[in-house]
């Protein structure tokens, strides 16, 4: 697997957050509720310490609600504060604003003992590419499009995004890149796009996705494949994509009836599917 570019990457955003660090009185990490230790980055606790930590499980819309009520549960006994998210229909950010305030508490207490009165809190959103934090952003931002400048001595060379509460956004989001030690972690970000489709073949992919399907949403499996119950439970993997890609009309392009289903997959057409479970 291509993975070169990792480390300098990988090194350059930790470094970049780490600088950032000391400005910021909670981190907002933004995962893909459908695979969300696959889409952590592998050093963000380390990198996070101590900070106010919030989990969102994006794309919520789109992932498994049994699923996603575990991965909540996962997280919060792990001591994170998490929040599930819609973040491409709904506007209602109040719920998010709340968990901020809460989030920061310790700090909020403490600068108002100083004397000061619904003190700025500051945020930064991280996350891997795709998993949805410029859309979180212009959700919390709103009509509110003001950026602040520098305060000097304080937040030199940093640009802070206003809310209509006394939060305000770091105006970059910082950008991680996951883990690639595991195979199955790559071929999950493939299949929702979140890395480049150069890295993998289509059908390795497909091949995956469609393997995870039939264990765990065989009937799900059968209505995209247009095939019997009885065909997709015994055709080997191989087989079963070349006879879905006839089944289509698409002769043996089995590439092109790949891209296809994983095109479907990420729009949330074969239903809401999430490809990793909380390890029991
Ligand atoms: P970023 O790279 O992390 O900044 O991700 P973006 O905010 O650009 O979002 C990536 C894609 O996911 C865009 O097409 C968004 O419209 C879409 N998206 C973001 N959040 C959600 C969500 O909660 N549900 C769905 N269905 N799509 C989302």
């Amino acid at each position: 697997m291509a993975i070169q570019w990792y480390p300098g990457h990988m090194n350059k955003a930790r470094v970049q957050l780490e600088d950032k660090l000391s400005l910021l009185d909670v981190i907002v990490e933004v995962v893909d509720a459908r695979i969300p230790a696959s889409s952590r980055n592998p050093l963000i606790s380390d990198i996070v310490g101590d900070k106010p930590h919030i989990i969102i499980l994006n794309k919520a819309d789109l992932a498994d609600p049994n699923e996603i009520n575990k991965w909540e549960a996962k997280l919060k006994s792990d001591g994170k504060f998490v929040l599930k998210l819609d973040a491409q229909h709904n506007t209602n950010m109040a719920p998010l604003f709340k968990l901020i305030k809460l989030a920061a508490k310790e700090r909020i207490d403490k600068l108002e003992a100083k004397g000061a009165s619904n003190p700025t809190i500051r945020i930064c959103l991280v996350g891997i590419p795709n998993c949805g934090k410029s859309t979180i952003i212009n959700r919390l931002v709103g009509r509110n499009v003001a950026i602040v400048g520098d305060r000097p001595g304080v937040t030199k060379g940093q640009s802070w995004l206003k809310t209509s509460e006394s939060v305000q956004i770091l105006d970059t989001p910082g950008i991680l890149w996951p883990k690639f030690e595991d195979q199955a972690v790559g071929f999950r970000l493939a299949a929702l796009g979140s890395i480049k489709e150069s890295v993998f073949h289509a059908d390795d992919v497909a091949l995956f996705v469609m393997e995870y399907l039939k264990e765990n949403y065989f009937k799900s499996l059968v209505k995209f494949s247009r095939l019997s119950e009885q065909s997709v439970n015994e055709l080997p993997l191989p087989e079963l994509l070349l006879a879905m890609t006839e089944k289509y009309g698409m002769r043996d392009d089995y590439e092109k009836m790949s891209l296809f289903l994983l095109n479907q997959l990420r729009k949330g057409r074969l239903g809401r599917i999430n490809l990793e479970k909380v390890e029991a």
